[in-house]
């Protein structure tokens, strides 16, 4: 009995042992299988915090990369709202109104400056502003003063108007994305530019200035004061570098003017009158600005003229020869249309005309001169007769712009060798251009 009592215990003891060991078993099979799973957790979970670590790391390269560039920025803008809080009194604007009050006629530069100033002082809905950066725009688009132009046109925008911007005056990107169109046809940027008249123009450029005041300027200063020239690195063969039109227009100017011509029956007549006398050395030419009053009448219609100007050698040649100077009368009808006159000046008499303006000349570049009590009638310049030759042109200078009509007129006038000497550009003539088929009409 005891015996059968033990062995029940023993089988008792081994399936209690049996059961504990398969339960300690199954237990340690489900803890490792839960340690795996922690496992796997906790290295998923590394995992994410070091590709978060990695994530964050890069957006704080970035942030620091970005603060680079915004500081500049930051600069910039509170640079400029010191020179906008150090303008707010508008005494600095006050101090140079009254400095310009006393000028008659501000440059095209003056006027730029002064809207920029207003716009800064006043903000850029000042009407002020406006008018000046208008004024500006009206006088620089006679001229080739591309700077000028740009800053009044980009002026106009920052004010609101809606005007179209010249090419030339984008920001390089954007004019980039333009590019295309504006390569096909040049007018499009060029009609912007307003006609700049033959230019001839004025003042020098963008009113860099000086060109070489005779200090001596280095080769680069030079260069960088002056988009074009007559000769050299800027002379006329690169002059489509930067004004496309002057490499691609078919209606260039000047031309060498010879037959076979067409008969003309435009009947043209000038009738200038005489008015205070206003010249500037615009680093290309002497040139006189003109008030409002004078007309030359093509078939009945008036083309004020807006100013004239002289050329030495003449620009234009009569069979294959060039004459000692021209004078450029440059005018523009109610439509915008240019017409310009041409007076080849002979080698001959004294010019009496010629001897008031040569007497009254600019000292200064770029600078409207305006001697106290000098009168002056561009008619004095004119030939009695008035048989022209005619055609379709250009500006002669940069930008170069077509749709300009010429009248060179057959009859010349006398100007003295020392006139022609005294003349204060050794040469500012553009070389004729080709004729293209363009028929010359002669009356
Ligand atoms: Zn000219």
């Amino acid at each position: 009995m005891k015996r059968i009592l033990l062995e029940v215990f023993l089988v008792a003891a081994l399936i209690g042992a049996s059961v504990f060991g398969f339960m300690n078993q199954k237990q340690a099979t489900v803890s490792k299988a839960k340690i795996t799973e922690l496992t796997a957790a906790v290295e998923a979970a590394e995992k994410t915090v070091k590709e978060k670590e990695e994530g964050l790391k890069a957006a704080e390269e970035e942030m620091s990369a970005l603060q680079g560039e915004i500081t500049p920025l930051e600069e910039k803008t509170n640079q400029l709202e010191a020179v906008k809080a150090a303008l707010a009194s508008g005494s600095t604007l006050s101090d140079l109104e009254n400095a310009y009050k006393k000028e008659k006629n501000l440059s095209a530069e003056r006027q730029a400056g002064l809207g920029a100033l207003r716009m800064l002082t006043k903000g850029a809905e000042d009407p002020g502003a406006l008018e000046a950066f208008r004024k500006a725009l009206q006088l620089s688009e006679l001229g080739d003063r591309k700077n000028t132009i740009c800053a009044a046109q980009l002026g106009l925008v920052a004010a609101g108007e809606k005007i179209k911007v010249m090419a030339d005056c984008l920001p390089k990107s954007e004019k980039a994305g333009r590019g295309d169109k504006e390569d096909k046809d040049g007018h499009d940027k060029d009609d912007s530019h307003g006609k700049k008249e033959d230019g001839k123009g004025k003042a020098k450029d963008d009113g860099h200035g000086k060109k070489d005041d005779g200090h001596g300027a280095k080769k680069d200063e030079k260069h960088a004061a002056a988009h074009w020239d007559y000769e050299g690195e800027m002379g006329p063969e690169k002059w489509g570098k930067e004004f496309p039109t002057c490499a691609k227009g078919k209606s260039q100017s000047p031309l060498d003017i010879k037959g076979p011509f067409l008969k003309s029956r435009m009947v043209v007549s000038a009738d200038y009158k005489e008015g205070a006398l206003k010249m500037i050395n615009n680093g290309h030419t002497i040139q006189v600005n003109i008030p409002p009053g004078s007309k030359l009448r093509v078939d009945g219609i008036a083309h004020e003229l807006l100013q004239f100007h002289f050329h030495k050698p003449s620009e234009e040649k009569i069979d294959g020869k060039p004459m000692a100077m021209v004078v450029h009368f440059v005018h523009k009808n109610a439509d915008g249309k240019l017409a310009v006159l041409g007076v080849l000046l002979k080698e001959g008499n004294e010019n009496p005309g010629i001897k008031t303006l040569w007497a009254n000349l600019p000292k200064e570049q770029n600078v409207e001169y305006a001697p106290e009590g000098v009168n002056f009638n561009p008619g004095n310049l004119l030939p009695r007769e008035f048989d022209f030759y005619s055609y379709e042109g250009s500006l002669t200078t940069p930008p170069c712009t077509e749709g300009v009509r010429f009248f060179i007129l057959k009859t010349t006038v006398n100007i003295a060798k020392e006139q022609v000497q005294a003349f204060p550009f050794k040469m500012n003539a553009r070389p004729v251009q080709p004729l293209n088929g363009r028929e010359i009409l002669s009356n």
